[in-house]
């Protein structure tokens, strides 16, 4: 499988090949086109796979652009990997005019709020600066499709459990899941279970 036979749209066809990728990885062979069709997936992966591109790719397809509003949300467990997953939506996205956030603690506010209210397509935060966004209003999810939660269990073992729910009750029912994870203890798959439907599992 190329990345070219995988139905992506033209200009991220693009930004795939000019970051340098020339076909997809394992993860990516397995994970994109069950996303691409709405399904909610559980991909147990490391870093190291592609991890990042998988989602990227996938959020980078479903974005609707002729609308600038928050469709995507993407929860990791670090400030650094927020910004990191950011870089990756913004390079893919090169040739699509994407406007994508990280949404992280230790930053100001005030340019926080500013930022989301311009209008983001995609914001990539840590779970407790996101939540406070959406409660301050400052983050609408009502057009919200998809919510990415990358290193579940490291966001986890930091103890954002509660965020991670918080953000879940603020987004519409029909928001589609992928979930990444190395492990998939009991407190994933609760989450998993109230979070998805019918989900696949991908293990890589
Ligand atoms: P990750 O698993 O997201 O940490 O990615 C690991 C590394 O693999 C990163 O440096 C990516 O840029 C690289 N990578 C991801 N997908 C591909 C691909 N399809 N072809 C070549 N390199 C890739």
């Amino acid at each position: 499988e190329k990345f070219k036979n995988m139905n992506l749209k033209e200009e991220l066809l693009r930004g795939i090949f000019a970051y340098g990728f020339e076909k997809p990885s394992a993860i990516q062979q397995r994970a994109i086109k069950p996303i691409m069709k709405g399904r909610d997936v559980i991909a147990q992966a490391q870093s190291g796979t592609g991890k990042t591109a998988t989602f990227s790719i996938s959020i980078l397809q479903a974005l609707d652009l002729t609308m600038r509003e928050t469709q995507v949300l993407c929860l990791s467990p670090t400030r650094e990997l927020a910004v990191q997953i950011q870089k990756v939506i913004l390079a893919l996205g090169d040739f699509m005019n994407v406007q994508c956030h990280a949404c992280i603690g230790g930053t100001n506010l005030g340019e926080d709020i500013r930022k989301l209210d311009y209008g983001q397509h995609v914001v990539s935060g840590t779970p407790g600066r996101v939540y406070d966004m959406i409660r301050r209003r400052a983050l609408r999810t009502r057009s919200v499709k998809m919510l990415v939660l990358d290193e579940a269990d490291e966001m986890l073992n930091k103890g954002f459990k509660e965020q991670i729910y918080d953000v879940y009750r603020f987004l519409p029912p029909s928001t589609q899941v992928v979930l990444i994870s190395a492990t998939l203890p009991h407190e994933i798959l609760e989450i998993t279970s109230k979070f998805m439907t019918d989900p696949i599992r991908i293990l890589v």
